[in-house]
């Protein structure tokens, strides 16, 4: 199994910015769903996969950075990352706002340490982690594929 194409981070985020129109509630908003379970993403994700016949427990705190999906007896997780708040290199939705640019870079920054950390302690425990991204949810049936091909079942 190769897991070098699953690395979520191939260098730092280059400050593509966006004119920021987020107000203040909607932003409170967004940072009160920072880190929340069971996410619009998250589900459809679990929906799939439940769906294709895999059964799985969630959040397994136990595990470096709680990965949100997690087959045991394959020692494999799955972790679903908004783009935004997780720093999605070269994506659109991970766009950062015009405001108060510095605070919010050293935020998802962070995350992204943390993000990193996580996969690599996991990968050394011996689980192999992937990542879906929220923008790849566009297309779901390319996101099962490369799910199926990682829980390693080609019948899908
Ligand atoms: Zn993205």
């Amino acid at each position: 199994l190769s897991t070098s194409n699953n690395l979520p981070f191939s260098g730092f985020r280059t400050g593509v910015q966006v004119a920021d129109h987020v107000d203040p509630a909607k932003r409170s908003e967004i940072m009160r769903a920072v880190g929340s379970r069971d996410t619009k993403p998250e589900l459809l994700v679990r929906k799939m996969i439940h769906r294709a016949g895999f059964r799985y427990r969630l959040h397994s705190k136990s595990l470096p950075g709680t990965p949100d999906i997690v087959f045991p007896g394959l020692r494999r997780v799955i972790f679903v990352h908004g783009c935004y708040w997780h720093g999605h290199s070269g994506c659109r939705k991970a766009a950062l706002p015009k405001s108060r640019v510095e605070f919010w870079n050293a935020k998802i920054a962070a995350n992204r340490v943390r993000d990193e950390n996580a996969m690599m302690q996991l990968r050394q425990g011996g689980w192999a982690p992937i990542v879906v991204w929220q923008c790849e949810l566009r297309d779901p049936e390319e996101v099962l594929r490369r799910v199926t091909r990682f829980l390693g079942r080609v019948d899908g």
